[in-house]
């Protein structure tokens, strides 16, 4: 009998906590990704050679070593091995620090996720980052604008007035979710739903503390750009014309 052969995408699930292995497998099965799973470095590196996913999501936190390792030794690996340097690798880690998140870019990520993660954002990820990965090339980077401030969407680098601007990935996810809704308001429940997920109960000043982050960094280099509008949530200001 002959079967058609779907061109579904393998993705291969590294990830130690039962729990939430669990939960990526039965989500990206039900998006209709072939789905392996590892739970240790080893396994690891085992798995992709048998299987050759699309792409790994990678854990950083392995019993046996991290991911970053993971990462370095599948990179090394496909160098050697031409026309099989496509493999995905998105990072989810727990380690909500930009110096990890820019050490797992540089080693060969190509994108990270920060635990405690919604499904809904997995599998956008998964889907970005297959699409840059597979039939990119010559797909022109992402870069959101507002004002003098920039946040380059494909280096994850954010500028304001030419300077740089360093942010933990919750700080630029939650600014990216204001740049990409420029000129609106955002309620603090949209903003919970979409940046933190509602993963874990979040205390309900979370995202007070975290504009209040991002204000510090931001309104160094210029007048302020982020608007409270009490009771209703948070935009960013008009941009003056120049
Ligand atoms: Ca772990």
């Amino acid at each position: 009998m002959e079967t058609a052969v779907g061109t579904a995408p393998t993705v291969l699930v590294v990830e130690d906590e039962p729990g939430i292995a669990d939960i990526l497998r039965i989500t990206l099965s039900y998006n209709g990704f072939t789905v392996h799973c590892a739970a240790t470095r080893r396994e690891a590196l085992a798995a992709v050679r048998q299987h050759r996913p699309d792409l790994v999501l990678l854990d950083v936190m392995l019993p046996d070593g991290n991911g970053w390792e993971v990462c370095r030794a599948l990179r090394a690996e496909h160098a050697a091995e031409p026309g099989t340097d496509d493999l995905a690798i998105i990072f989810v880690t727990a380690r909500d620090a930009p110096r990890d998140v820019v050490a797992g870019l540089a080693l060969g990520g190509d994108d990270y996720i920060t635990k405690p993660f919604g499904v809904d954002e997995v599998v956008a990820r998964v889907h970005a980052v297959l699409r840059r990965t597979r039939r990119d090339t010559g797909v022109a980077d992402r870069v959101l604008r507002h004002g003098d401030l920039e946040m380059d969407e494909a280096t994850y680098s954010v500028r304001r007035a030419g300077q740089p601007v360093e942010l933990t990935p919750t700080e630029y996810n939650l600014l990216r979710h204001l740049l990409r809704h420029a000129g609106r308001i955002i309620s603090k429940e949209q903003l919970l739903q979409h940046v933190w997920q509602y993963e874990t109960v979040v205390p309900s000043t979370v995202v007070e503390t975290y504009i209040s982050y991002l204000r510090r960094k931001l309104d160094r280099f210029g007048p302020p750009l982020i608007e409270t509008r009490r009771g209703v949530g948070y935009g960013l200001r008009a941009v003056e014309q120049a």
